[in-house]
């Protein structure tokens, strides 16, 4: 056997050292399926402890490394490196503290998003950030990702969230960013560390922020015989000085997915359906309701429904919650897009697409966090019709181009990894992309942490330095 593996099965016992292909199979991708590769192995890491001797043996045997939590990444963020370590933290997923008084939670990485808002509910608190994905993604991946979701416009994304982290940086060292106090000392440490797509180091441990729950929620669902006018409907609501918790908009295409999958109840003949929801205290969700209507009767909704109970505001949003995963009720494959424009151009780039998507004979479905400017176009292919996957990206290629020349941004919240790194010097100069690349050498000098994703070109895109490794100067580690 391999020496290095032989080592690693002195590390992990059998059971939490995956090496046959059977068992490699399900980390071999994404969400992105379009991309896959084979790892080495996979370890499933039970502590802190476990993860730094993980790191270290990628070290000492050169080995690049990923950090998986759930696999939920849409831009092949948790795609394995051909011939790396996979290392799996969905075993650390244990709650180690929730303090009501000083609102906070402490857990490990693979812990479930929607389980810390559970674990809160008692005390009548609860955590904001809430991806789509939440009832399976991790703490430890929506933190790498700086994940957003439908509330994130009122309350910022996950890094407005995360309070402190543990970090096994890639030399194998432990450090401990940000601290349980919201004013912090020096440099936002913590904050280059949020949405560092798993380069930077991997997370054991994170201090989240608990909110109270809100006390009266107004949910309106409006509908549109337009997608555009949808979109400059939120561009009104934003104008009005409005702050609703929610803003999104799902198209033809994606109410009808929803209404296949869970019968939200949804206007089936709409072009375009806008869900909005104001959320606070009681007396000023009222007040506020009243300018929102004014302000939708305005847009040209020709259907308006406000939630009249608990049960229909939860029924509002399954439809909203399913309506990415069932657009796979539509395609056999669909490649999901993400990218940031302006509020005020929201109109115009749904217009765009949709010219787009007529121009490339590719259905394009969109559902997506309004609020934000926050796109998620999902392109309908056929991957075993030749050439459409090819179609499809190029497609979602123009899209994000779109985004940029508007002013907005290739990725919103579901990160660079694989899927768009050929994009970056759209948004950043040679010379930002140097500094970036300046820190991650300055703590993984290999290149061995999440190799291959977010820059631009062929890796190792710098020659790592010869000579020996900071560790093994330490003497922490002997080189092979
Ligand atoms: C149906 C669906 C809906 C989605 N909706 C949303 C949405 O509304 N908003 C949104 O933001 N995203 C959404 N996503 C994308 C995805 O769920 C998020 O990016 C999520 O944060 C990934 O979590 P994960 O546990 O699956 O992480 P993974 O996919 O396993 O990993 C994601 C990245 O984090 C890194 N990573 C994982 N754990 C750690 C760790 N402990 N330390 C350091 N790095 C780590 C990985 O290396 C990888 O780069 C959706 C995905 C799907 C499939």
């Amino acid at each position: 056997m391999n020496p290095a593996l032989s080592e690693l099965q002195g590390l992990f016992p059998p059971g939490r050292l995956l090496t046959r292909p059977g068992e490699l199979a399900p980390y071999a991708s994404d969400a992105l399926t379009a991309f896959r590769a084979q790892p080495l192995a996979v370890v499933l890491p039970e502590s802190h402890e476990e993860v730094v001797e993980a790191v270290r043996w990628c070290v000492r045997h050169r080995i690049p490394y990923v950090a998986r939590g759930s696999g939920t990444s849409l831009s092949g963020g948790s795609l394995p490196v051909e011939g790396g370590l996979v290392i799996g933290l969905n075993r650390m997923n244990r709650l180690l503290r929730l303090d009501p008084k000083e609102r906070l939670a402490v857990v490990e990485p693979g812990f479930i998003n929607l389980q810390v808002s559970q674990a809160a509910a008692p005390y009548g608190l609860y955590y904001a950030p809430d991806p789509s994905s939440q009832p399976v993604s991790t703490i430890g991946g929506n933190l790498a990702f700086n994940s957003g979701g439908a509330h994130c416009l009122k309350y910022g994304m996950t890094s407005n969230h995360v309070l402190a982290a543990r970090v096994v940086l890639p030399d194998g060292q432990t450090v401990v960013l940000g601290s349980e106090s919201l004013e912090n000392t020096g440099p936002d440490w913590l904050g280059l560390f949020v949405g560092s797509e798993g380069l930077l180091g991997i997370v054991t441990e994170i201090t989240l922020r608990l909110l109270p729950k809100p006390e009266a929620y107004h949910t309106v669902l409006a509908a549109y015989d337009a997608l555009e006018k949808a979109g400059q409907a939120v561009a009104a609501v934003v104008a009005s000085g409005l702050l609703p918790g929610a803003m999104e908009i799902m198209d033809a295409l994606a109410i009808e997915a929803a209404e296949a999958a869970v019968q939200a109840g949804y206007p089936r003949e709409a072009r375009a359906l806008l869900i909005v929801e104001l959320e606070g205290e009681a007396p000023q969700v009222e007040a506020e309701a009243r300018y929102l209507e004014e302000v939708i009767r305005q847009s040209g909704a020709y259907e308006v429904r406000v939630a009249q109970s608990q049960e229909e505001r939860l029924k509002i949003w399954r439809g909203r919650k399913a309506a990415f995963s069932a657009v796979g009720r539509l395609s056999p494959d669909y490649l999901v897009q993400d990218g940031v424009v302006p509020r005020s151009k929201l109109g115009q780039a749904l217009a765009e697409i949709e010219n787009l998507s007529a121009r490339y004979g590719l259905r394009v479905a969109n559902v997506f966090h309004a609020g934000d400017g926050n796109l998620h176009p999902l392109i309908l292919y056929n991957g075993r019709v030749a050439g459409e996957l090819e179609r499809a990206e190029a497609l979602a290629g123009e899209i994000l181009q779109l985004c940029v020349r508007l002013g907005g941004s290739i990725t919103g919240e579901h990160g660079v990894g694989m899927e768009k790194k050929a994009y970056m010097p759209s948004m950043f100069t040679p010379e930002d992309l140097e500094a970036m690349q300046r820190i991650r050498q300055a703590l993984d000098p290999l290149e061995l942490a999440n190799r291959g994703k977010m820059f631009p070109g062929d890796h190792p895109p710098h020659r790592p330095p010869s000579g020996p490794h900071p560790l093994e100067k330490a003497g922490v580690i002997a080189r092979e």
